[in-house]
């Protein structure tokens, strides 16, 4: 997953990265057992199981990188856009909204502050700007917000599946069209994947028509990514069979999820997506040892054997 899931990992937002959740780490909260999850968690989990335990059990803090940041601030940017009249909604409007977006980014998250702190010129933080606006002016090319009228934008979405299991997350956008045929986006500020990595990229989408299709009874009719770093937009048209796998591979999901949970054993799997993770020191891949298990265990005898590969499918 070059460019795309190290993309995604680097070009987090604020529904790329929190989906649905806090980001991990960025408060104190007593651990708990998991009780829901979102996509975001979800692709932990399949990435690697320790990591998932050290974001979603653990909460250990992690620091913001640039790239998460600048998605955070692109999307709020691109959503606010929305609040101006259609014929109002251009490029340099658009541009515009970046500055009163950092400043209300930086005042609702004080920590992402310190990625500039070693930057006294400002100059880092100019050529981090100039970056968003260029990610802003390409969703020009890409999509054309004066003939948009989305039904719903950063909308939280939260669908209890017969199991018990609750599946939630943030769409970026919804829009409706006359017809009443549903159209799912979500903004990338990453690259489009490679076609050999694409059906790991719609995995969050078919998530979100899933909690759509829970939640109303309607199959959306596109799910559509638009990749701003690279200019290029990934759409499927999911039938309910679709659905129905991503449930059953959710479900099976969240039972590898539980057994971990209860038994407290979690396995690291290093990837080339480690040189990503905020948490090299404690993992034993790395020489380091996990904090110690918050949450009480049951005996391990038979634990831990789900956490075999877990991919999208
Ligand atoms: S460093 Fe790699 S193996 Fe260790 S927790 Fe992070 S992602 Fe998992």
């Amino acid at each position: 997953m070059e460019t795309s899931t190290d993309a995604t990992v680097a070009e987090g937002s604020g529904s790329e990265g929190s989906g649905g959740e806090p980001p991990a780490g960025s408060r104190e909260v007593a651990a708990a057992p998991p009780s829901s999850l979102s996509p975001s968690r979800a692709g932990d989990f399949m990435q690697c199981p320790l990591l998932y335990r050290f974001r979603v059990i653990d909460r250990l803090p992690e620091k913001p990188s640039e790239a998460a940041t600048r998605g955070t601030l692109v999307h709020a940017v691109l959503e606010r856009l929305f609040d101006t009249p259609a014929t109002e909604r251009t490029a340099p409007r658009a541009k515009a909204l970046i500055p009163g977006q950092w400043d209300r980014l930086r005042e609702s998250r004080p920590e992402v502050v310190e990625l500039f702190a070693d930057d006294p010129e400002g100059e880092r933080l100019a050529r981090w700007l100039s970056e968003a606006e260029r990610l802003v002016e390409r969703w020009f090319t890409l999509e054309d917000p004066t003939r948009l009228e989305p039904a719903e934008r950063e909308l939280f979405v939260e669908a209890e599946l017969d199991s018990g299991l609750r599946l939630r997350g943030i769409i970026d956008r919804v829009d409706v069209a006359p017809t009443g045929e549903v159209r799912i986006v979500d903004y990338k500020t990453g690259k489009a994947p490679r076609p050999e990595y694409a059906e790991s990229a719609l995995f969050q989408m078919k998530f979100y028509a899933l909690v759509v299709w829970r939640l109303k009874g309607v199959v959306p009719r596109r799910l559509q990514l638009v990749y701003l770093g690279s200019g290029d937009v990934l759409t499927y048209d999911p039938v309910l069979a679709d659905l129905e796998r991503v449930e059953r591979k959710l479900l099976a999901l969240w039972d590898a999820i539980s057994l971990a949970t209860e038994t407290g054993n979690w396995r690291p799997r290093p990837t080339k997506l480690c040189g990503w993770c905020d948490h090299q020191a404690v993992c034993p891949e790395f020489g380091g040892t996990p904090p110690p298990y918050p949450l009480p265990v049951r005996s391990p005898a038979s634990g831990g054997g789900a956490q075999g590969r877990m991919g999208p499918d």
